[in-house]
């Protein structure tokens, strides 16, 4: 028995001596161990996307940093910023362990919530749409709007109504007033009988009407139909006003569902790029968000998608009168500062977060960069 007991103490032995290493192996494969840089300094990827991230001469400010220094001066952190040209190769700092973590503006979302470790969320945003304010009156393409206007869905609608109203009254006139002598159809056979009636009910319905009929039943017809003539001419007016208008201000575009087909700027790698390609819009991806911007000044995109408060920001600074928001937040998000899978600072963080969130100094650092001025 004591034999049998130590035979096995040494199987076990044995067994962890060869699994040991290897077990220690992969976790160090799958959490890459943040070096360290020279100093002892560790570095905190950001990137530059004002009101989150500006930048200053050699200086960093803006909402994310005010949030991260005074988190990091809470828990001692000695840190250095290091800006990233994107959101990936922000994320691709914060895997390879280049970086401690990550701040600026960086959603949580599911597929990177399975590689990576979130901080509790600094800040509710979500994607909205932004189209070139002076769409139509500078440069843009008058005629190409009327054509694309009559020939939309909606105006073969109206055509379709249009034909029915004319077709309907038609022979019903022809049929009371053929045999009527004097009257507006001057033969009793279908053709041409029926063209004049045609004639007579299209000049109604577009209250244009040369010639009225003689029969007494017909002529109450007519009325009815001036008035039908006018209500639908006034609906139609109405409709084509306000197509005009909302092209006017934003392109056709009105929602994500107008997305498709567009040219959308967006920056690389973020969760808009995504967004856009999932509502079959053609996204056109830069680096920076500035250029976004300047893409969408020169018209060479239709639209930009992207984090709610930094479009808020440029159309309320840079881009005042230049730009137009369409309708609110479509896809709500978080932002969240990333940290390696296990990262132990995380929970340190969220403390000092939600400690900050407790004792006001949240509120104050989002006062300063959102508080309605
Ligand atoms: N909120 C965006 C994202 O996380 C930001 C993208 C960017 O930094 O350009 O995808």
């Amino acid at each position: 028995m004591t034999r049998f007991l130590i035979s096995r103490l040494l199987a076990c032995l044995l067994l962890a001596a060869v699994c040991l290493p290897v077990l220690n192996f992969t976790s160090q494969a799958q959490t890459p161990a943040a070096a360290p840089p020279a100093g002892g300094d560790i570095i905190a990827a950001t990137r530059v996307l004002p009101p989150m991230v500006i930048r200053q001469n050699d200086q960093f400010t803006g909402f994310s940093i005010d949030l991260w220094n005074e988190i990091a001066s809470r828990l001692n952190l000695k840190f250095t910023y290091e800006a990233a040209p994107d959101v990936r190769a922000q994320l691709e700092a914060v895997r390879s362990g280049k970086a401690a973590l990550g701040i600026a503006a960086i959603s949580i979302t599911s597929a990177r919530e399975a590689e990576f470790d979130f901080s509790q969320p600094i800040l509710n945003a979500g994607l909205q749409i932004m189209v070139s304010g002076k769409t139509k009156e500078a440069g843009g393409n008058p005629l190409g709007d009327l054509l694309s206007l009559l020939f939309s869905w909606t105006s073969l609608a109206w055509l379709g109504i249009a034909v029915l109203l004319v077709i309907v009254p038609a022979h019903v006139v022809w049929f009371l007033e053929r045999r009527h002598a004097g009257g507006i159809i001057p033969t009793d056979k279908y053709i041409p009988g029926i063209f004049y009636a045609l004639y007579w009910a299209a000049g109604t319905l577009a209250t244009q009407a040369e010639s009225a009929p003689k029969q007494w039943l017909a002529r109450i017809l007519t009325i009815l139909w001036m008035f039908t003539g006018l209500v639908f001419v006034a609906l139609y007016t109405a409709q084509l006003a306000a197509t005009l208008t909302v092209q006017q201000i934003s392109g056709g575009i009105n929602g994500p569902g107008d997305l498709a087909g567009k040219k959308v700027g967006v920056t690389r790698g973020s969760t808009a790029a995504t967004v856009v390609r999932e509502y079959q819009g053609n996204a056109v991806e830069v680096s920076q968000i500035t250029e976004a911007y300047a893409l969408l000044e020169r018209r060479e995109v239709d639209a930009v998608v992207f984090d709610s408060p930094v479009l808020l920001y440029y159309a309320a600074n840079d881009g005042k009168g230049k730009v137009s928001l369409v309708g609110s937040t479509f896809r709500k998000e978080d932002y969240g500062i990333v940290f390696p899978k296990g990262s132990p600072r995380r929970n340190q963080v969220n403390v000092a977060l939600l400690k900050m969130r407790e004792d006001g100094a949240y509120q104050r650092i989002y006062d300063k960069w959102f508080a309605a001025k």
